[in-house]
């Protein structure tokens, strides 16, 4: 049961439940902020003289808060904290809502000992330790992290934040200790596709052909069908897995990739047909020179989705260097074709952000695994 609960499941006065009723009457007239501020106000006096309205109290903090009034919000769970022969239950909440107060205010240090004090009364409740979880990631302790996502069961931000660790440990040099943590998240999470990309990355900068084709193939058969784009798309970016830099592509041009890049084709090409896929073939494909097989491969992605722009875009490229074109013609082709490109190709499927790299969670509406390939240019 949720510890949040402890007000819903409790059974009020009638006095207590009745929301002022200055409340609904605010704002005739007025509207915005300062009606959100005048409201605040006259609660805070008459919650004041009436100290049984915990409820009503804690609210209050919440709408402090929500104003960015972080010290008006701390005060009131601190004075709520404070009280002779307080119920644990709402202790617990006031701590909990006093580490939101702290958290939303930047301060981290303060935020982890409330929730930690909250803890200390309610025990592991998911929402604690979900604040928990968040704030160790911020603070990069992703070991940390990793262990409060395996108390709450959730293995996908588990093995992410595993992978995020074995990355740390690789540029530290401290390579079995990375290989080892990889190798744990994937046993919690075998669909993870960071830690499928880190495996890969690392094979692939070892030079270890064989491994790597093995281990594709496994990625292949591991990762859902919808993210396995992020696997090339990661192997082609010549940057940290989960850096923040922009992909940037320079690292393509040596003999060595290509014979990685067949590989992935040739592993590709078993794979049921998918058209992000094959998309990606082509890429692959032409990254490699042979521009007539990224012809093919392209030609495939449209009989399974027409409207796939990036494709054309691609098959129009083949097909202006075979064209004799005016000077002035192909630089109006190439301003057009500049622009397509940098057209951002990822949207997060659950609130529609669009960015130019990848990412396992949205930077917006914190979804994991919500990242999609547009498909189409009005997606
Ligand atoms: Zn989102």
């Amino acid at each position: 049961m949720s510890f949040l609960s402890v007000f819903k499941k409790k059974k009020m006065t009638a006095s207590d439940n009745r929301a002022p009723s200055y409340l609904s009457g605010a704002g005739k007239g007025k509207s915005g902020l300062a009606d959100t501020r005048a409201a605040i106000d006259e609660l805070s006096k008459v919650v004041k003289d009436t100290p049984e309205a915990v409820e009503i109290y804690l609210a209050l903090g919440n709408l402090y808060r929500s104003q960015g009034e972080i010290e008006r919000a701390a005060q009131i769970r601190n004075s709520l904290i404070v009280r002779p022969g307080l119920d644990p239950a709402i202790k617990a909440r006031a701590l909990y809502e006093l580490g939101r107060d702290f958290s939303r205010g930047g301060f981290m240090d303060r935020a982890i000992n409330a929730f930690e004090k909250a803890r200390e009364i309610a025990g592991d409740s998911p929402e604690i330790l979900t604040e928990l979880a968040e704030l160790a990631a911020g603070g990069r302790e992703f070991e940390k992290a990793a262990e409060f996502y395996s108390m709450l069961h959730q293995p996908v931000q588990e093995a992410h934040y595993l992978a995020r660790l074995a990355e740390d440990y690789t540029s530290e040099g401290e390579d079995a200790l990375a290989r080892r943590t990889l190798k744990k998240a994937l046993k919690i999470s075998s669909s993870s596709v960071e830690s499928w990309l880190l495996v890969l990355t690392r094979l692939k900068q070892e030079g270890s052909l064989d491994k790597f084709k093995k281990k594709f193939n496994s990625a292949l058969a591991q990762v859902p069908k919808h993210l396995q784009f992020v696997l090339i798309e990661g192997l082609l970016a010549d940057s940290l897995v989960f850096g923040d830099t922009p992909i940037n592509n320079k690292d393509q041009d040596n003999d060595r990739n290509y014979l990685f890049y067949e590989v992935m084709v040739e592993e590709i090409s078993k794979s049921d047909p998918d058209v992000i896929m094959h998309y990606y073939g082509a890429r692959l494909l032409q990254l490699c020179g042979k521009q007539d097989e990224a012809g093919v491969w392209l030609e495939k992605t449209l009989m399974l989705n027409p409207n796939f722009w990036l494709a054309r875009l691609e098959l129009f490229n083949i097909a202006q260097d075979q064209q004799e074109l005016t000077s002035s013609f192909k630089s109006q082709l190439d301003f057009f074709v500049n622009i397509a490109r940098k057209v951002q190709r990822f949207t997060c499927s659950s609130c529609g952000l669009k960015r130019d790299r990848i990412f396992f969670n949205c930077p917006r509406c914190r979804s994991w695994h919500s990242i999609s390939f547009r498909k189409e240019l009005n997606q």
